[in-house]
């Protein structure tokens, strides 16, 4: 497909997602720049990050740092701000930390040590999400990354006594498994619960990361601050990622 026919199809993808946005807002009662649309371009390519820049989009989200890392480089032009969603080992840390402005996926303590360290030695600050698995137990650990919500105040308090480091909020990704699977209002609706402990104690801790391609309406019915979407704007992905 040549560029031109690229542009056109992101543009028609985008304005129709901005649709949905705008008419989930509208159903909720919300305002519409309640909500920030990050735009998940894993697996795709830089020119497309480039077109979204153009178009207007003005968060991305990555989640392997090996894809990522490059990509973020040919886009360093661009006025965008790169969010990573992925499952993070530590020793990709150091690489994550030079060009991502927020982790959503924040799940353990080795994490947060980690990337407190990196960001002070790259002198920045990252903003950090904790990943709350709604699949998992209680006290444990999600399949698919996150922390059990009994682990969220230890995890928050951590992250915003580390230097280099800002605690925005938590993420999640609607559960396959568990109590929540197949009901994705109440594993929102829970996280904005979640959300309202945490700011209890952290006030500026204000974002909610929820929702996808498939499920966005019920995240914004639900209260989430920021949308990830990948599929309904980029296309179904050649390859898992
Ligand atoms: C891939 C991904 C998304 C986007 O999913 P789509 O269904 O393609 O919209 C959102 N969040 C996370 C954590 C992801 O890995």
């Amino acid at each position: 497909m040549g560029m031109k026919d690229r542009r056109a199809q992101l543009a028609e993808n985008l304005a129709r997602v901005e649709d949905r946005i705008a008419a989930a807002c509208a159903a909720a009662g919300r305002k519409r720049e309640e909500v920030t649309l990050i735009v998940v371009t894993k697996t795709y390519p830089a020119s497309d990050v480039r077109i979204l820049s153009e178009l207007g989009v003005r968060h991305v989200a990555e989640n392997k740092d090996q894809d990522a890392a490059p990509k973020a480089a040919e886009c360093s032009d661009l006025p965008l701000t790169w969010h990573f969603v992925g499952q993070l080992q530590t020793n990709k840390v150091r690489s994550v930390v030079r060009y991502t402005d927020l982790v959503q996926s924040v799940d353990r303590s080795r994490l947060v040590t980690a990337l407190s360290k990196e960001a002070v030695r790259a002198g920045r600050e990252v903003g950090c999400l904790i990943q709350v698995a709604l699949d998992a137990e209680e006290s444990g650990r999600g399949e698919r990354g996150g922390v059990g919500p009994g682990g969220i105040e230890e995890l928050g308090d951590l992250v915003a006594g580390s230097p280099g480091l800002r605690l925005d909020g938590l993420m999640t990704v609607a559960p396959l498994t568990g109590p929540y699977a197949d009901r994705q209002q109440a594993a929102f609706d829970r996280l904005m619960d979640l959300s309202t402990v945490l700011r209890r104690a952290h006030p500026a801790a204000n974002m909610v990361s929820a929702g996808m391609s498939a499920d966005l309406e019920q995240a914004v019915a639900a209260g989430a601050t920021h949308v990830r979407v990948g599929t309904a704007v980029l296309g179904v992905r050649p390859r898992l990622g």
